[in-house]
Protein backbone atom coordinates (compact mmCIF):
# COMPACT_ATOMS: atom_id res chain seq x y z
CA UNK A 1 0.00 0.00 0.00
CA UNK A 2 2.97 2.35 -0.38
CA UNK A 3 0.93 4.43 -3.06
CA UNK A 4 -1.29 5.74 -0.60
CA UNK A 5 1.19 8.17 0.86
CA UNK A 6 2.53 9.08 -2.81
CA UNK A 7 1.63 12.44 -4.21
CA UNK A 8 2.15 12.76 -7.70
CA UNK A 9 4.76 15.65 -6.71
CA UNK A 10 6.57 12.64 -4.67
CA UNK A 11 7.42 11.09 -7.40
CA UNK A 12 10.32 13.20 -8.45
CA UNK A 13 11.49 12.38 -4.83
CA UNK A 14 10.94 8.46 -5.73
CA UNK A 15 13.23 8.78 -9.08
CA UNK A 16 16.11 10.45 -7.19
CA UNK A 17 15.81 7.64 -4.74
CA UNK A 18 16.13 4.93 -7.22
CA UNK A 19 18.67 6.05 -8.66
CA UNK A 20 20.64 6.84 -5.09
CA UNK A 21 19.53 3.65 -3.71
CA UNK A 22 18.61 0.36 -3.91
CA UNK A 23 16.29 0.52 -1.00
CA UNK A 24 13.10 -0.98 -1.33
CA UNK A 25 13.83 -0.80 -5.16
CA UNK A 26 10.74 -3.76 -6.40
CA UNK A 27 8.18 -1.71 -4.18
CA UNK A 28 8.98 1.25 -6.10
CA UNK A 29 9.53 0.05 -9.36
CA UNK A 30 5.55 -1.62 -8.55
CA UNK A 31 4.55 1.31 -7.41
CA UNK A 32 5.79 3.42 -11.08
CA UNK A 33 4.26 1.00 -13.04
CA UNK A 34 1.18 0.21 -11.93
CA UNK A 35 -1.86 1.12 -14.23
CA UNK A 36 -4.73 2.92 -12.07
CA UNK A 37 -7.04 0.10 -12.50
CA UNK A 38 -10.27 2.96 -11.35
CA UNK A 39 -10.43 6.52 -12.75
CA UNK A 40 -12.05 9.46 -11.24
CA UNK A 41 -15.84 9.87 -12.93
CA UNK A 42 -15.80 12.77 -15.01
CA UNK A 43 -17.90 14.83 -12.91
CA UNK A 44 -16.47 13.52 -9.32
CA UNK A 45 -16.71 15.77 -6.74
CA UNK A 46 -14.35 16.44 -3.72
CA UNK A 47 -15.00 14.19 -0.96
CA UNK A 48 -17.05 15.87 2.29
CA UNK A 49 -16.16 13.86 5.72
CA UNK A 50 -18.34 15.85 8.82
CA UNK A 51 -18.84 12.46 10.21
CA UNK A 52 -16.57 9.77 8.92
CA UNK A 53 -19.18 7.00 8.61
CA UNK A 54 -18.28 4.28 6.59
CA UNK A 55 -20.73 2.00 4.82
CA UNK A 56 -19.87 -1.02 2.59
CA UNK A 57 -23.50 -1.96 1.32
CA UNK A 58 -23.93 -6.01 -0.43
CA UNK A 59 -20.36 -5.60 -1.35
CA UNK A 60 -19.53 -8.01 -3.80
CA UNK A 61 -16.24 -8.30 -5.60
CA UNK A 62 -13.52 -10.49 -7.49
CA UNK A 63 -10.22 -9.58 -9.39
CA UNK A 64 -11.36 -10.76 -12.90
CA UNK A 65 -11.08 -14.21 -12.67
CA UNK A 66 -14.16 -16.21 -11.64
CA UNK A 67 -13.09 -16.52 -7.99
CA UNK A 68 -15.65 -14.56 -5.91
CA UNK A 69 -13.94 -12.87 -2.96
CA UNK A 70 -15.92 -10.61 -1.31
CA UNK A 71 -19.49 -11.96 -1.56
CA UNK A 72 -22.69 -9.60 -0.57
CA UNK A 73 -20.39 -7.58 2.30
CA UNK A 74 -22.32 -5.46 4.70
CA UNK A 75 -20.69 -3.00 7.42
CA UNK A 76 -21.32 0.11 8.83
CA UNK A 77 -18.45 1.77 10.72
CA UNK A 78 -19.63 4.76 12.89
CA UNK A 79 -17.88 7.46 13.66
CA UNK A 80 -15.20 7.36 15.98
CA UNK A 81 -15.08 3.72 16.71
CA UNK A 82 -12.75 0.49 16.35
CA UNK A 83 -13.72 -2.11 14.18
CA UNK A 84 -11.49 -4.57 13.82
CA UNK A 85 -11.90 -7.32 10.89
CA UNK A 86 -10.14 -10.54 11.56
CA UNK A 87 -10.27 -14.39 9.92
CA UNK A 88 -8.08 -17.01 8.12
CA UNK A 89 -5.92 -15.94 5.81
CA UNK A 90 -7.16 -15.03 2.08
CA UNK A 91 -10.91 -14.30 4.15
CA UNK A 92 -11.11 -10.77 2.23
CA UNK A 93 -9.95 -8.44 4.74
CA UNK A 94 -6.99 -6.84 2.83
CA UNK A 95 -9.13 -6.61 -0.42
CA UNK A 96 -11.75 -4.99 1.97
CA UNK A 97 -8.83 -2.51 2.47
CA UNK A 98 -8.25 -2.03 -0.91
CA UNK A 99 -12.14 -1.39 -1.92
CA UNK A 100 -12.39 1.25 0.82
CA UNK A 101 -9.04 2.98 -1.03
CA UNK A 102 -10.67 2.35 -4.56
CA UNK A 103 -7.81 1.00 -5.93
CA UNK A 104 -10.80 -1.56 -7.40
CA UNK A 105 -14.26 -0.90 -7.66
CA UNK A 106 -16.78 -3.17 -6.06
CA UNK A 107 -18.71 -5.79 -9.33
CA UNK A 108 -22.06 -4.85 -7.32
CA UNK A 109 -23.18 -3.07 -4.33
CA UNK A 110 -21.25 0.16 -2.86
CA UNK A 111 -19.17 1.88 0.16
CA UNK A 112 -19.92 5.35 0.95
CA UNK A 113 -18.11 7.74 3.44
CA UNK A 114 -21.03 10.06 4.97
CA UNK A 115 -23.11 8.82 2.69
CA UNK A 116 -21.18 9.56 -0.66
CA UNK A 117 -20.69 6.89 -3.15
CA UNK A 118 -16.80 6.63 -3.37
CA UNK A 119 -17.32 6.08 -7.15
CA UNK A 120 -18.58 9.61 -7.42
CA UNK A 121 -15.62 11.72 -5.42
CA UNK A 122 -11.90 12.10 -6.68
CA UNK A 123 -9.64 9.46 -5.50
CA UNK A 124 -7.08 12.38 -4.47
CA UNK A 125 -9.94 13.42 -1.37
CA UNK A 126 -11.17 9.89 -1.17
CA UNK A 127 -7.07 9.03 0.20
CA UNK A 128 -6.52 12.53 1.82
CA UNK A 129 -9.66 11.87 4.13
CA UNK A 130 -7.72 8.45 5.14
CA UNK A 131 -4.85 7.50 7.09
CA UNK A 132 -2.94 4.04 6.88
CA UNK A 133 -0.64 2.31 9.18
CA UNK A 134 0.49 -0.20 6.88
CA UNK A 135 2.38 -3.69 8.02
CA UNK A 136 5.87 -2.74 6.39
CA UNK A 137 6.31 1.02 6.47
CA UNK A 138 8.80 2.21 3.57
CA UNK A 139 11.48 4.33 5.06
CA UNK A 140 13.47 6.60 3.09
CA UNK A 141 17.68 7.44 2.94
CA UNK A 142 16.79 10.47 5.02
CA UNK A 143 16.53 11.50 8.71
CA UNK A 144 14.10 10.75 11.02
CA UNK A 145 12.38 14.00 11.16
CA UNK A 146 11.92 14.22 7.50
CA UNK A 147 10.28 10.11 7.15
CA UNK A 148 7.83 11.38 10.00
CA UNK A 149 6.97 14.61 8.09
CA UNK A 150 6.34 12.83 5.08
CA UNK A 151 3.13 12.11 6.43
CA UNK A 152 2.22 16.43 5.81
CA UNK A 153 4.79 17.78 3.81
CA UNK A 154 4.05 21.43 5.20
CA UNK A 155 3.86 20.56 8.56
CA UNK A 156 6.81 22.63 10.39
CA UNK A 157 9.21 20.89 12.88
CA UNK A 158 7.62 21.56 16.62
CA UNK A 159 3.93 19.56 14.69
CA UNK A 160 6.77 16.47 13.66
CA UNK A 161 8.47 16.57 16.70
CA UNK A 162 5.02 16.35 18.54
CA UNK A 163 3.52 14.04 16.56
CA UNK A 164 7.08 11.74 17.17
CA UNK A 165 6.31 12.57 20.92
CA UNK A 166 2.51 10.95 20.46
CA UNK A 167 3.52 7.79 18.39
CA UNK A 168 5.61 7.03 21.88
CA UNK A 169 8.97 7.58 19.90
CA UNK A 170 10.63 9.85 22.35
CA UNK A 171 12.70 7.40 24.53
CA UNK A 172 14.01 5.88 21.18
CA UNK A 173 15.05 9.12 19.74
CA UNK A 174 16.78 9.82 23.17
CA UNK A 175 18.67 7.21 22.72
CA UNK A 176 20.11 7.56 18.59
CA UNK A 177 23.31 9.48 17.83
CA UNK A 178 21.88 12.56 16.24
CA UNK A 179 18.01 12.40 17.68
CA UNK A 180 15.99 13.04 14.97
CA UNK A 181 18.51 14.33 12.35
CA UNK A 182 19.86 10.32 12.44
CA UNK A 183 19.91 9.20 9.04
CA UNK A 184 17.24 6.01 8.92
CA UNK A 185 16.69 3.93 6.12
CA UNK A 186 18.99 1.02 3.82
CA UNK A 187 21.96 3.22 4.26
CA UNK A 188 21.24 5.02 7.79
CA UNK A 189 20.16 3.48 10.75
CA UNK A 190 17.84 0.04 10.31
CA UNK A 191 14.29 -0.17 12.80
CA UNK A 192 13.08 -2.15 14.11
CA UNK A 193 9.61 -3.45 12.96
CA UNK A 194 8.21 -1.74 16.13
CA UNK A 195 10.08 1.28 15.28
CA UNK A 196 8.72 1.41 11.98
CA UNK A 197 4.90 0.66 12.81
CA UNK A 198 5.68 3.61 15.10
CA UNK A 199 6.87 6.07 12.60
CA UNK A 200 3.68 5.06 10.68
CA UNK A 201 1.79 5.75 13.55
CA UNK A 202 3.43 9.36 14.03
CA UNK A 203 2.58 10.06 9.81
CA UNK A 204 -0.23 9.59 10.06
CA UNK A 205 -0.52 11.56 13.42
CA UNK A 206 0.71 14.37 11.00
CA UNK A 207 -1.71 13.74 7.98
CA UNK A 208 -5.17 13.86 10.73
CA UNK A 209 -7.24 12.38 8.24
CA UNK A 210 -10.51 11.15 10.24
CA UNK A 211 -10.34 7.78 9.14
CA UNK A 212 -7.32 5.56 10.11
CA UNK A 213 -6.86 2.25 8.92
CA UNK A 214 -4.37 -0.03 10.92
CA UNK A 215 -2.88 -3.03 9.17
CA UNK A 216 -1.10 -4.77 11.97
CA UNK A 217 2.51 -6.34 11.16
CA UNK A 218 1.86 -10.22 10.81
CA UNK A 219 5.35 -11.38 12.56
CA UNK A 220 4.92 -10.45 16.25
CA UNK A 221 6.89 -7.73 17.34
CA UNK A 222 8.78 -8.23 20.76
CA UNK A 223 6.20 -7.37 23.28
CA UNK A 224 8.13 -4.58 24.65
CA UNK A 225 7.60 -2.81 21.16
CA UNK A 226 4.18 -4.45 21.13
CA UNK A 227 2.75 -2.29 23.73
CA UNK A 228 4.78 0.80 22.44
CA UNK A 229 2.96 0.52 19.11
CA UNK A 230 -0.11 -0.42 20.06
CA UNK A 231 -0.77 2.22 23.10
CA UNK A 232 0.99 4.80 20.39
CA UNK A 233 -2.39 3.24 18.19
CA UNK A 234 -5.02 3.75 20.91
CA UNK A 235 -4.40 7.35 21.54
CA UNK A 236 -4.70 7.79 17.92
CA UNK A 237 -7.56 5.76 16.89
CA UNK A 238 -9.77 7.55 19.98
CA UNK A 239 -10.54 10.60 17.60
CA UNK A 240 -11.03 8.64 14.71
CA UNK A 241 -13.23 6.06 12.71
CA UNK A 242 -10.62 2.93 12.94
CA UNK A 243 -10.37 -0.24 10.65
CA UNK A 244 -8.06 -2.42 12.11
CA UNK A 245 -6.91 -5.66 10.05
CA UNK A 246 -5.87 -7.66 13.42
CA UNK A 247 -3.97 -10.81 13.24
CA UNK A 248 -3.72 -11.52 16.37
CA UNK A 249 -6.76 -11.40 18.44
CA UNK A 250 -5.20 -10.40 21.54
CA UNK A 251 -4.65 -6.91 20.02
CA UNK A 252 -8.41 -6.48 19.23
CA UNK A 253 -10.30 -7.96 22.34
CA UNK A 254 -11.61 -3.81 23.42
CA UNK A 255 -12.36 -2.58 20.09
CA UNK A 256 -15.91 -1.95 19.66
CA UNK A 257 -16.87 -4.32 17.18
CA UNK A 258 -15.13 -7.50 15.89
CA UNK A 259 -16.00 -9.08 12.66
CA UNK A 260 -15.23 -12.31 11.56
CA UNK A 261 -14.49 -12.92 7.97
CA UNK A 262 -15.28 -15.55 6.40
CA UNK A 263 -15.16 -16.41 2.45
CA UNK A 264 -15.69 -12.78 1.73
CA UNK A 265 -18.74 -12.61 3.96
CA UNK A 266 -19.31 -11.69 7.65
CA UNK A 267 -19.54 -15.07 9.19
CA UNK A 268 -19.55 -13.60 13.02
CA UNK A 269 -19.75 -10.11 14.39
CA UNK A 270 -19.65 -8.33 17.86
CA UNK A 271 -17.65 -7.35 20.78
CA UNK A 272 -15.27 -9.92 22.13
CA UNK A 273 -16.92 -11.24 24.93
CA UNK A 274 -20.38 -11.81 23.49
CA UNK A 275 -18.41 -13.44 20.48
CA UNK A 276 -16.97 -16.01 23.05
CA UNK A 277 -19.89 -16.71 24.80
CA UNK A 278 -21.38 -17.63 21.44
CA UNK A 279 -18.64 -20.11 21.12
CA UNK A 280 -18.81 -20.15 17.62
CA UNK A 281 -15.53 -19.66 14.68
CA UNK A 282 -14.55 -16.47 17.14
CA UNK A 283 -14.17 -18.81 19.52
CA UNK A 284 -12.41 -21.48 18.00
CA UNK A 285 -10.21 -18.89 16.84
CA UNK A 286 -9.25 -17.39 19.89
CA UNK A 287 -8.73 -20.98 21.84
CA UNK A 288 -6.46 -22.14 19.10
CA UNK A 289 -3.96 -18.68 19.17
CA UNK A 290 -3.95 -18.72 23.14
CA UNK A 291 -3.23 -22.17 22.73
CA UNK A 292 -0.07 -21.45 20.51
CA UNK A 293 0.67 -18.38 22.00
CA UNK A 294 1.10 -19.83 25.64
CA UNK A 295 3.21 -23.14 24.19
CA UNK A 296 6.90 -22.31 24.85
CA UNK A 297 8.98 -22.14 21.37
P1 LIG B 1 -4.13 -12.42 4.90
O1 LIG B 1 -4.60 -12.51 6.31
O2 LIG B 1 -3.30 -13.60 4.50
O3 LIG B 1 -3.48 -11.11 4.55
P2 LIG B 1 -6.67 -11.59 3.72
O4 LIG B 1 -7.84 -12.01 4.53
O5 LIG B 1 -6.23 -10.17 3.84
O6 LIG B 1 -5.45 -12.57 3.96
P3 LIG B 1 -6.86 -11.00 0.90
O7 LIG B 1 -5.44 -10.55 0.77
O8 LIG B 1 -7.93 -9.99 0.85
O9 LIG B 1 -7.05 -11.91 2.20
O10 LIG B 1 -7.10 -12.09 -0.24
C1 LIG B 1 -8.36 -12.70 -0.47
C2 LIG B 1 -8.23 -13.61 -1.65
O11 LIG B 1 -8.00 -12.83 -2.83
C3 LIG B 1 -7.07 -14.59 -1.56
O12 LIG B 1 -7.51 -15.84 -2.04
C4 LIG B 1 -6.03 -14.01 -2.47
O13 LIG B 1 -5.26 -15.03 -3.07
C5 LIG B 1 -6.84 -13.28 -3.51
N1 LIG B 1 -6.14 -12.10 -4.05
C6 LIG B 1 -5.62 -11.09 -3.33
N2 LIG B 1 -5.07 -10.15 -4.14
C7 LIG B 1 -5.25 -10.60 -5.41
C8 LIG B 1 -4.90 -10.08 -6.71
N3 LIG B 1 -4.28 -8.91 -6.86
N4 LIG B 1 -5.26 -10.81 -7.79
C9 LIG B 1 -5.90 -12.00 -7.66
N5 LIG B 1 -6.27 -12.55 -6.47
C10 LIG B 1 -5.94 -11.86 -5.36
Amino acid sequence: MLQLFMPLGFLGFVYREIKSSMANIENLFDLLEREPAVRDADDARTLQVEHGRIAFEDVVFNYGDKRSIINGFSLGVEPGTRVALVGASGAGKSTLIKLLFRFYDPVAGRITIDGQDIREVTQESLRRHIAIVPQDTVLFNDSLLENVRYGNPAADDDAVREAIHAAHLDDFVSQLPEGLLTRVGERGLKLSGGEKQRVAIARAILKDAPILVFDEATSSLDSHSEQAVLSAFRDLAQRHTTLVIAHRLSTVVDADRIVVLRDGAIAESGAHGDLLSRDGEYARLWWAQQARETVPA
